[in-house]
């Protein structure tokens, strides 16, 4: 393998442009040229694809964000305006693509591979969410995480001093994993999440035993894919009568430096995904597994729901007593 390209694509997340930096600097020492791709797909197809050198991942390693830019393209899904992406790669020689994104990337990144004649394609898990297959943790989620901690940490300040309960929004439409592990770390009385029907009428009743036993402040901790801390606010007022206060980080949760997790992670990644494109590898992606490099057949990462621990969630509701 001679050529080879790299974008990101769908949400960005806190660890990618270590994850490119990985990619460049990989293929650079094995005598490979690399290719950025700017905007994602958007980019492939309307031919925004640059060389890059070791210099152009300098003083990247720290940075959010992704320098490559990221963006949505829901045309890529026809195949013939993939074609015309298809082209734009097979003009400069470029036999091979890695994909940093979540899963509806590694789509656009498996029809690819099967339609190019000469293109191996490997996707590597860049979101904050940790809700794709094949993988433990993805590159972003740590950043994004220890972010909620910290901004919980500083509402439960308020919190105790005012004696209120607060219910903090977190992202996470449909994966409850930053819910889960930021409300077991900042130690929430309540974790709401995608994966588990709520029962604000027990919620209610854990505040109010609380409450009776003396207890001052309480922390709800609410994934948005299962309601807006607003709504939660007016749910809970219909069974308990409390002063709630609604926080809802949004997009800081994106951003921010990522931590050195994340960094060491997207750099294994990124590192594993050229290997594998030199091993001849395609149409897979590259996880971490008990903290062994694997990869995973994109079929299979598609094959079923991602689920969260179970054992977790239990034992965080143990903690809230
Ligand atoms: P995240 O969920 O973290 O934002 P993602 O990669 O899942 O990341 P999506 O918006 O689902 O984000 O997908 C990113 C891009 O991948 C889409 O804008 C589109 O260009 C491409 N894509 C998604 N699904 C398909 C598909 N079925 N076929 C071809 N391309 C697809």
């Amino acid at each position: 393998m001679k050529k080879i390209a790299v974008l990101t694509s769908g949400g960005d997340s806190p660890g990618m442009n270590a994850a490119i930096r990985a990619v460049v600097r990989k293929a650079i020492y094995h005598d490979i040229e690399v290719y950025g791709v700017y905007q994602g797909y958007l980019g492939l197809i309307n031919d925004n694809i640059e060389k890059l050198e070791l210099g152009s991942v300098g003083d990247m390693i720290q940075r959010g964000g992704t320098f490559l830019y990221s963006a949505r393209c829901p045309e890529f899904k026809e195949k013939e305006v993939r074609a015309k992406a298809i082209e734009n790669l097979e003009k400069r020689g470029i036999e091979g693509l890695v994909v940093i994104g979540g899963d509806g990337s590694y789509r656009g990144a498996q029809r690819l591979s099967e339609e190019a004649k000469n293109l191996k394609t490997i996707g590597v898990p860049g979101t904050i969410d940790n809700d794709i297959n094949g993988t433990d943790f993805t590159i972003g989620f740590d950043t994004a995480l220890n972010t909620i901690i910290e901004s919980v940490d500083k509402i439960r300040d308020t919190a105790s001093s005012h004696e209120r309960t607060f219910i903090i929004e977190v992202m996470g439409r449909d994966a409850g994993d930053l819910a889960l592990w930021s409300g077991l770390a900042a130690g929430a009385e309540t974790i709401l999440i995608p994966e588990v029907k709520a029962d604000i009428e027990e919620i209610a009743e854990k505040i109010q035993q609380g409450m009776d036993r003396g207890k001052k402040h309480s922390i709800i901790v609410c994934a948005e894919g299962v309601m807006t801390g607003n709504q939660c606010g007016e749910e809970l007022k219909k069974y308990i009568n409390i002063d709630t206060r609604v926080s809802c980080l949004g997009h800081i949760q994106r951003g921010g430096t990522p931590t050195g997790m994340d960094r060491v992670l997207a750099s294994r990644l990124g590192g594993y995904a050229v290997e594998l494109l030199m091993q001849g590898e395609s149409a897979k992606a590259v996880g971490i597994q008990q903290n062994e490099l694997t990869c995973t057949h994109f079929d299979g990462i598609f094959q079923s729901e991602h689920n969260i621990d179970n054992k977790m969630y239990e034992l965080a509701h143990q903690l809230s007593i």
